[in-house]
């Protein structure tokens, strides 16, 4: 049974007030509202626990660790993973597709050699694999999108060559809200004996993911999407590909023995987490991991489905309006421009109705010029939305429009 209400009495700041209205909170792709039981896991933890983890025979390091270590555990069996040595905290997607474009690319590719992305990826999925472009000569490609903002899998076909060494794709975009059909793609990779990266960041808060099932070769995603803290994420990878790949920075934590002459590494998966991690930070995300699992992953979606559903329906009732976005396999995002009102003004206005949505490029500029315009305006939900804050959106919409 999924009681909204109660679910809402969760999260505190959803009762807030914004310009002596009730807040109605649309930016969740951006990032999501923590509910109490996140808070108060972190605040009992530095409160009664805190000690540096690993290695520390005294008794709050040890609790610390094992608080620590559980959270592992608990992000293993939230995505399937076979062993929690495919694990690896990260401070969210960006550092973890920052370590496999470095880590990758230094270790298995040589100029010439090509990544293929997509023509809807955030910044987080282009930038780091240009970054090693100008280092090493590697090519990055990108498969197009239809009008509907589809991924058109024949033209994702013919870019794969024999030269083609990694596919980095988003599961769910940040802009759009298409889901792509990632096990297919990763199917037609692996025939041609290409990995797989999966950017989890707009699919792990929405959908279960089973990445033994998928067959990813790896899945990033960001703990602050998803009702945990910032400063955590994952980048779970397969344990071949992480033995291959070398570390990513060095320093604490991620050697087994320094030496002037030769340094050796830890095992997976502390050879990538050098320095303190964020121990805290994992366990508010366990936490977080547990509260989605306690109301279900199935009903989550469900919920959200539907929430897009009314609110794509509702949106094209209104004059003039642009939806960017229309696959028949969309989540929870809705992005948007009425007339010629520019994304900024939209924006403002409804946030002066206690509105808040995202406007600009939402870090994804190539899929701005491939839709032709500067920015949208994007509404984004979360388990805690209902159709009563769509319909404030929708009037709010129309409110703005008329004032043009
Ligand atoms: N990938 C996608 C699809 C995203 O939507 C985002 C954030 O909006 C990111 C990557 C980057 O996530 P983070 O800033 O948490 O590292």
């Amino acid at each position: 049974m999924y009681d909204i209400q109660k679910i809402r009495e969760d999260f505190p700041i959803l009762q807030r007030e914004v310009y002596k209205k009730p807040l109605v909170y649309l930016d969740n792709a951006a990032t999501t509202q923590k509910p109490l039981c996140v808070l108060d896991a972190m605040r009992e933890e530095y409160l009664n626990v805190n000690a540096n983890v690993h290695r520390g025979v005294h008794y709050l390091s040890q609790q610390a660790t094992d608080l620590h270590e559980a959270a592992r555990e608990t992000v293993r069996a939230f995505i399937n993973a076979r062993k929690i040595e495919e694990v690896v905290f990260t401070r969210g997607t960006t550092e973890a597709i920052n370590l496999v474009a470095q880590t990758f690319c230094e270790s298995q590719m040589k100029a010439g050699d090509e990544v293929l992305v997509t023509d809807m990826e955030h910044h987080s999925n282009i930038v780091p694999w240009q970054l090693q472009a100008r280092k090493m000569g590697i090519v990055l490609k990108h498969a197009s999108i239809d009008d509907e903002g589809c991924l058109e899998i024949s033209n994702l076909k013919s870019q794969i060559s024999e030269r083609t060494k990694l596919i980095s794709i988003a599961h769910v975009s940040n802009v759009l809200g298409t889901i792509n059909p990632v096990k297919d793609i990763i199917k037609l990779a692996h025939e041609r004996g290409i990995p797989v990266l999966v950017d989890g960041a707009q699919s792990a808060p929405h959908m279960k993911i089973d990445v033994q099932d998928l067959d990813c070769d790896f899945l990033a995603f960001s703990g602050h999407k998803m009702y945990g803290p910032t400063g955590i994420g994952v980048l779970y990878g397969k344990e071949e590909w992480l033995e291959k790949l070398p570390p990513y920075q060095g320093g604490g934590e991620m050697i087994d023995k320094v030496s002037w002459e030769k340094t050796t590494f830890e095992r997976l998966p502390f050879k990538f987490e050098a320095g303190t991690p964020d121990y805290v930070a994992t366990h508010g995300l366990a936490t977080a991991i547990k509260y989605m699992e306690s109301l279900g992953m199935e009903n989550i979606e469900a919920h959200e489905q539907e929430l897009t559903r009314y609110c794509m329906e509702q949106m094209r009732t209104i004059p003039n309006m642009r939806l960017f976005g229309e696959a028949p396999h969309k989540d929870a995002v809705v992005s948007f421009l009425v007339g010629d009102i520019h994304h900024l003004d939209m924006g403002t206005l409804l946030d002066r109705l206690g509105i808040a949505v995202r406007t600009g490029h939402h870090c994804a500029h190539p899929l701005m010029d491939r839709l032709g315009v500067a920015g949208t305006v994007r509404a984004s939900f979360a388990l805690y939305n209902t159709k009563e804050e769509i319909d404030a959106l929708v009037a709010g919409i129309r409110r703005v429009s008329a004032m043009f």
